[in-house]
C-alpha cells in the first residue's frame, strides 16, 4: 500500500469524524496540572477529568492524535527502545472518546470498518483480545466486548488476556477498565501456515504486534488500591500511529516507514554510516536516534527544558543515552542530535507546528547539552571500563561506582546499565541508592532523581484488589482476578 503516514493520520481523523466525533489538538507532552503525572502517557490524560464525572468535554465524541511519551512510571519502555521495532519512547497515539456515549458495540464496529475497510488490512491478519473475565455469562450481551467481537471476528482469532495485557490503567491512580485490542500478524505466508497467529498475540513476537486498544473506562482506581465505579461509561481508544503506518506500508519495523525515514537517511549522511535494520550495535544505534530526538525536540518545545531534577531530568536523560549510542557505536564525536531538529520540524509541521514555531531555541539547548555531555563522556567511558574491568569476579557495579559515574561524569543510572548490560553484568541498585541519599543528606546539590511519572503508593497497594470492593456490583464477579 501507498498511503502516506500523513494520508494514513488524516484517514483516521476523518473517519471519526464521519461518525459523529469532533477533532481536538493534541496536549502538551508536558503535563502541567496533574500532580500524579509528569509526561502524557495515553490520549485520555487530556480527558481524566471528564471519566471522573468533573467538568464536561466540548463534545460527548472526540479523536484527535496525542503526543506521548513513555520513558518512566507505569508506562516505561524506554530498555525496548530502538533494541525492538515498534516500542518508542514518543510516539503518537490516534484515539476517539466516547464521553458516556456510545459504548463497546460501535467502539469495536467502528474499530473494524476502519482496520478493514478504510485500511484494507486483511481480516486474516487480525486479532482481538478481551479480559477474560468477558467469558462468563450473566451479563447483558451489549456489555460484553466479547459477544460484539463474536458477531466479526471468527472464534480462533479471539484471545484471552489476563490483567497485564487486559485491564487498562492509566497509572497507579485514576480512571481504568478492562479493554479489547486488536493485534495484526505481520509474518509471511509459509510462518503462517506453521503455527497460527493466536498462539502469538502478546508473546513478544516482533511481527504480531499490538496496535489498538479499546478500554471500556468503568471505574477510577483509588489511592488505597480500590476500584470505585465511575459516574457513567465511557469508551477510550488508544491506536499506536507508527506501528499503524508500518502495518499499512508493509513494513517489518516502524523504522522502515516514512514516519523515521527522514531522520534515519539524515543520520546516515552525517555520520557516513549506513544503516542495515538489523539487531546490531549500528542498527540500533541508529533507530535509537532517530526516536530519541523525537522526545527530546518535541519536549523541549512543549516547555520541559533539560535538567538535573523531575521532568527535565528524564529529557536529559534520554539524550545522554542517545549521545552514547552515537559515540559509541557511530564513531561520531561531534554533537549530533541538533542537526536533526529541522528534518523534524517540516515533516511535522502541520501535525505539531510548536516544532516548526521554535526551531531555532530547541537546536540551541539540544545542542548545548551535547557539548556539555561530550566533554565528560569520553571520560566517564574510560571509567567505565576500570570498573568493568573490576567487576569480572562480582559480575556487579557497586553502588558507590554508579554514584561516582553520576555525580563525576553525568552517566544517569540508566546510562550505567546499559553499559552494564551490554557487558553481562548488573548494577547495585540498592548501593546506588544509598549512596545518592547520603550525597543528599549531605546536601550537596541534591539530584532527585525521579523515575516515576506517578506518586508512589506504599508497596502492596498495586496489587488487583479492587473488585473485592464492588461486592455490590454483578461485574465484581465476572472480572474478579484469577492471579
Ligand atoms: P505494548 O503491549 O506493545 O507495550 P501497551 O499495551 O502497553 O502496548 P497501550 O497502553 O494499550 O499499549 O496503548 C495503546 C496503543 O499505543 C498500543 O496498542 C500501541 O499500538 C501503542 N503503543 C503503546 N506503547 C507504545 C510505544 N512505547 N511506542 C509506540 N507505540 C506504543
Ligand atoms: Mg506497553
Ligand atoms: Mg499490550
Ligand atoms: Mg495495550
Amino acid at each position: 500500500n501507498t498511503l502516506s503516514s500523513a494520508a494514513i493520520r488524516q484517514l483516521f481523523l476523518d473517519f471519526f469524524k464521519s461518525k459523529g466525533h469532533t477533532i481536538v489538538p493534541s496536549a502538551p507532552i508536558v503535563v502541567k496540572n496533574d500532580p500524579t503525572l509528569l509526561f502524557t502517557n495515553a490520549g485520555m490524560n487530556q480527558f481524566k477529568d471528564y471519566f471522573l464525572g468533573n467538568g464536561a468535554p466540548v463534545s460527548n465524541r472526540i479523536a484527535d492524535t496525542q503526543k506521548c511519551l513513555r520513558v518512566s512510571g507505569k508506562h516505561n519502555d524506554l530498555e525496548e527502545v530502538g533494541v525492538d521495532t515498534y516500542h518508542h519512547t514518543m510516539f503518537e497515539m490516534l484515539g476517539n472518546w466516547s464521553f458516556g456515549d456510545y459504548f463497546k458495540k460501535e467502539a469495536i464496529e467502528w474499530s473494524w470498518e476502519l482496520l478493514t475497510q478504510v485500511y484494507k488490512i486483511p481480516v486474516d491478519r487480525l486479532y482481538v483480545s478481551v479480559f477474560e473475565g468477558d467469558e462468563k455469562e450473566g451479563l447483558p450481551a451489549s456489555t460484553i466486548a466479547l459477544k460484539e467481537w463474536q458477531k466479526i471476528v471468527a472464534p480462533d482469532h479471539i484471545v484471552f488476556g489476563n490483567k497485564k495485557d487486559n485491564f487498562w490503567e492509566m497509572g497507579d491512580t485514576g480512571p481504568c477498565g478492562p479493554c479489547s485490542e486488536i493485534h495484526v500478524d505481520m509474518r509471511p505466508d509459509d510462518e503462517r501456515a506453521l503455527v497460527p497467529g493466536h498462539l502469538l498475540v502478546n508473546k513478544d513476537n516482533p511481527q504480531v504486534i499490538e496496535i489498538w486498544n479499546n478500554v471500556f473506562m468503568q471505574y477510577n482506581r483509588l489511592k488505597d488500591g480500590s476500584l470505585q465505579p465511575l459516574p457513567a461509561q465511557h469508551v477510550d481508544t488508544g491506536m499506536g500511529f507508527e506501528r499503524l503506518v508500518r502495518v499499512i506500508q508493509g513494513k517489518s519495523s516502524n523504522y522502515d516507514t516514512d514516519v523515521f525515514s527522514g531522520t534515519i537517511e539524515k543520520v546516515a549522511a552525517i555520520t557516513h554510516q549506513t544503516y542495515t535494520a538489523g539487531d546490531d550495535k549500528m542498527s540500533i544505534a541508529f533507530r535509537v536516534l532517530a526516536d530519541h530526538i523525537r522526545a527530546i525536540s518535541f519536549t523541549i518545545a512543549d516547555g520541559q527544558l533539560p535538567s538535573n531534577t523531575g521532568a527535565g531530568y528524564v529529557i536529559r536523560r534520554i539524550l545522554r543515552r542517545a549521545v552514547r549510542y552515537y559515540y559509541s557505536y557511530l564513531s561520531y564525536k561531534q554533537p549530533l542530535l541538533f542537526q536533526l531538529v529541522p528534518v523534524l520540524a517540516t515533516q511535522f509541521e502541520h501535525v505539531f507546528p510548536e516544532l516548526q514555531q521554535q526551531q531555532d531555541f530547541v537546536t540551541k539547548v539540544i545542542k548545548e547539552e551535547e557539548e556539555a555531555f561530550l566533554r565528560t563522556l569520553e571520560k566517564g567511558l574510560k571509567k567505565m571500563d576500570d570498573i568493568i574491568a573490576n567487576a569480572t569476579a562480582t559480575k556487579m557495579i557497586d553502588g558507590e561506582a554508579a554514584f561516582e559515574l553520576l555525580d563525576t561524569y553525568g552517566f544517569p543510572i540508566d546510562l550505567t546499565r546499559l553499559i552494564a548490560a551490554e557487558n553481562n553484568i548488573t548494577v547495585d541498585d540498592a548501593g546506588f541508592e544509598k549512596a545518592l541519599l547520603a550525597q543528599k543528606n549531605r546536601s550537596r546539590a541534591a539530584t532527585a532523581l525521579d523515575t516515576g511519572d506517578w506518586t508512589i503508593l506504599k508497596e502492596g497497594q498495586v496489587n488487583f484488589v479492587g473488585y473485592d470492593v464492588l461486592t455490590a456490583q454483578t461485574e465484581v464477579l465476572r472480572y474478579r482476578m484469577v492471579t
